[in-house]
């Protein structure tokens, strides 16, 4: 399997919520992007399962997105990025596999 099959494959598990943020992250230009979408990857596209999540030794635990205060958690709350990173992107369609997204 091709990695754009791989990708594609793995877009559907996405909601389509969160697709844009896998998709800025498999480009690999953005780090923020690449944890994001990792994390929602692990718990299923549940926002507040990252948020909750209890996998204290996980090496993205302390910058994952969606946490919900400073005071419970290390390092600053970053939602308002996560927020951002979640809007749908206007003109993609949320089933369609990312070959044809590209041409
Ligand atoms: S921090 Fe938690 S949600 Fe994020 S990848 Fe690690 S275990 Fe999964």
């Amino acid at each position: 399997m091709t990695r754009e099959e791989q990708i594609d494959a793995r877009m559907l598990a996405f909601s389509p919520l969160y697709r844009g943020i896998y998709r800025k992250a498999i480009k690999g230009k953005s780090l923020r992007a690449c944890i994001n979408a990792q994390c929602l990857d692990c718990c299923a596209s549940q926002r507040d399962e990252v948020a909750l999540c209890t996998d204290l030794a996980c090496p993205l635990w302390a910058v994952r997105p969606y946490r919900r205060s400073a005071a419970a958690h290390a390092g600053p709350p970053n939602v308002a990025v996560c927020e951002k990173e979640a809007e749908p992107e206007p003109n993609t369609s949320p089933g369609l596999p990312l070959a044809k997204q590209n041409g």
